[in-house]
């Protein structure tokens, strides 16, 4: 199981400085007008201490809130800790209990509304969230009692999952109609995926620089060759050296430079009914590496846009880690928001 960072709010105490302006009207000067202690519950702080202000423009009092604290009881940080508890698989019910150990006693329902809050907040702070380079790829979660496949898009500004679809990444059609919502909400420009050939569609039709991972590529590539190796005749063994060399290195130009290598090789001579023979596999690799050449190295024209698309399988392994101890969500929707909030507040 990987390492889990939790990112929790802070809380402070008491509140640094004044404040900039009277929530009722435009004032910005005030006058202090008491102080109370109030008890919260958190997993550190017990109580904290709130001003109370008067503005002299309205006359009206109000409250001034700590960092990391508003009027609810619980502080900021609670309510991410026992969301956090829940997106790691956890019931309501356990949250409530584990937090009842750290004795912060906190209701389950209390919780189940922790969780739906974060949901909507991370919603809301998605909808319109400019994102330039995003990471997509397919995922089969637990829900309904049967695996369900979900396509699982990725900020790689962030690292964080901007939205989830219930949809098979096998599908062109459906991938390119959820995507152009994306694309013309976020504004993005590129996307990083692994080799599916549905992937390369919908990059050309919705006009998309793509980006595609290096480590599906060497892996799927490094198994081919290692066959080849066993097939071909001895004097083209050059020819898969060449390919691994090209690989490593990933040169701009390396599509001209494997096109030239599949002339070289002699032409089909199997009828198509026939298997073909190891040496038109390898004009056949040949020919597909150079044609997506272009899709390797479109990382080298930009800083942000990286080479593997590490960053969002690293998202839906967060997203699965709720997902083997819940074994199973009732909803669409809720498995959405349960999906989203464990790959947004676990790192
Ligand atoms: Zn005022």
């Amino acid at each position: 199981m990987s390492i889990v960072v939790l990112k929790l709010p802070d809380v402070k105490q008491k509140m640094e400085g004044r404040p900039k302006q009277c929530p009722y009207c435009e004032g910005a000067t005030f006058q202090r007008w008491g102080c109370v202690n109030k008890a919260v519950k958190d997993v550190r702080v017990r109580n904290v201490k709130v001003y109370r202000y008067r503005c002299c423009h309205c006359k009206r009092t109000f409250r001034h809130y700590p960092e990391g604290t508003t009027r609810a009881d619980q502080t900021e940080r609670l309510r991410v800790f026992a969301v956090v508890l829940w997106t790691l698989g956890l019931s309501h019910r356990a949250s409530s209990l584990v937090l009842s150990g750290l004795n912060v006693l906190v209701s389950f329902m209390t919780i189940w509304r922790d969780v739906q809050e974060a949901a909507k907040r991370i919603q809301k702070r998605n909808q319109w969230k400019p994102v330039r380079v995003l990471g997509l790829d397919g995922a089969h979660v637990l829900g309904w009692g049967a695996k369900q496949p979900v396509l699982v898009a990725v900020d790689l500004g962030t690292g964080e999952p901007l939205a989830v679809g219930y949809i098979n990444e096998y599908d062109p059609q459906a991938v390119k109609r959820w995507l152009q919502l994306l694309v013309q909400r976020h504004g993005i420009t590129v996307i990083v995926t692994d080799d599916l050939s549905s992937y390369k569609i919908v990059a050309e039709k919705l006009q998309l620089a793509h980006q595609v991972c290096q480590f599906h590529v060497r892996r799927w590539v490094g198994k081919t060759l290692k066959q080849l190796h066993e097939t071909i005749p001895k004097e083209w063994l050059w020819v898969l050296e060449e390919i691994r060399h090209l690989l490593n290195i990933l040169p701009p130009d390396g599509s001209r430079t494997l096109y030239a290598l599949w002339k070289r090789l002699p032409g089909r001579r199997s009828l198509p009914s026939q298997p073909r023979s190891a040496l038109e596999q390898l004009r056949d690799l040949l020919l597909r590496l150079s044609e997506d050449w272009q899709n390797y190295c479109t990382f080298q024209s930009e800083p942000e846009i990286p080479w593997t698309n590490n960053s969002t399988e690293q998202a839906i392994g967060r997203m699965k880690m709720r997902e083997c101890i819940v074994r199973g969500y009732k909803s669409w929707q809720g498995m959405q928001s349960g999906l989203m909030l464990a790959g947004t507040y676990t790192t």
